[in-house]
């Protein structure tokens, strides 16, 4: 190979710039050539490529968002806006692609490539940790971190006022990001959409809590399909119980900011995994992490099975609140 490509698309995530950097470097160390896709599969449609060389992408290792930007893309849905990506991709001498993304990303990324003959490497860049193949998603531990730093704050006014805090969380459908905050932060309950109806039981800890005198109480909730449901499941337990509460909404301010070290490493890994393994006649695989392994997992494996969290850790935050 002589010049690949490379794009962020879906929802971005802290730690795709060093991705981005540390696949660019890798390749044009084995003497290739970087382009970077704009506004992912869209910017494929249009055309929108730039050369990335080494000073490119210099100094972004520590930057949130995605220099090459991020987009949904209607349009690559279809076959037609597909082939039209892939004579875009052709005419400019591009021979594989590194795709950074989320599941849907690599739905896209394997039909270009089942349809065209073209090789394509996925990174797993979600803040929402649901990519199976891969321990961590980049950006999952930043997001953590900044939920957890807000659920700390809002101890501190929890505890001053004897209130009852809903914090509601990103995740979508999956409940990670709320778990392992709420499990660093202390939180009397944590409701996550993999584990269903327990409301009630919820309401029965809250009354008891203040029957003991615990007047302050933090409920870590993931927002599941749509945001605001936390609100939802507030007045409901408001109803149950009676209890006075507040709402906060954390939203997008977990997608954007600067990666911890633990994204930035992860991101580093994987990226350069992902050119090694393009440049090594891989294809249709997402590059990931086992343990301290870097491991490839076919993309047909990646939207078959549900990646779940660990629900002995909802039990010990249970057990510890
Ligand atoms: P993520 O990659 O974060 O899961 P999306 O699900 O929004 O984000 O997917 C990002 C883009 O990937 C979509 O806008 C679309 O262009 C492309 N894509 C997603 N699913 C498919 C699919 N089944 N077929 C073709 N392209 C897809």
């Amino acid at each position: 190979m002589k010049r690949i490509g490379i794009l962020t698309s879906g929802g971005d995530s802290p730690g795709m710039n060093a991705a981005i950097r540390s696949a660019t470097r890798v390749a044009i160390s084995r003497g290739v050539e970087m382009f970077g896709i704009m506004r992912g599969y869209q910017g494929m449609i249009e055309g929108d490529f730039v050369p990335l060389d080494r000073r490119a992408v210099a100094g972004i290792i520590g930057r949130g968002g995605t220099i090459l930007k991020t987009a949904r893309s209607k349009e690559f849905m279809k076959p037609a806006g597909r082939a039209r990506a892939h004579e875009k991709v052709r005419g400019a001498g591009l021979e594989g692609l590194v795709v950074i993304g989320g599941d849907g990303s690599f739905r896209g990324a394997y039909k270009l490539s089942s349809e065209f003959d073209i090789p394509v490497i996925g990174v797993p860049g979600s803040i929402d940790n649901d990519s199976v193949g891969t321990d961590s998603t980049i950006g999952f531990d930043t997001a953590v971190n900044i939920a957890l730093e807000a659920i700390d704050r809002i101890r501190d006014t929890a505890s001053s006022h004897d209130r009852v805090f809903f914090i509601e969380v990103m995740g979508r459908s999956s409940g990670f990001i709320a778990l392992h905050s709420g499990l660093c932060g202390g939180a009397e309950a944590i409701l996550i959409p993999e584990v269903r109806g327990e409301l009630n039981e919820l309401a029965a800890l809250l009354k008891e809590n203040r029957r003991q005198g615990k007047l302050c109480n933090i409920v870590v909730v993931a927002e599941g399909e749509e945001s605001g449901g936390a609100f939802t499941i507030a007045n409901m337990i408001k109803t149950l119980t009676g209890l006075d509460f507040r709402v906060t909404i954390l939203g997008h301010i977990q997608r954007g900011g600067i990666p911890t070290a633990a994204d930035r490493l992860l991101a580093t890994r994987l990226g350069a995994a992902a050119a090694e393994a393009l440049l090594d006649g891989k294809r249709n695989v997402m590059a990931g992490v086992s343990g301290n392994d870097i491991v490839l997992t076919p993309f047909e494996q990646i939207w078959d099975c549900r990646k779940e969290p660990d629900l002995g850790l909802l039990r010990l935050a249970k057990l510890l609140s």
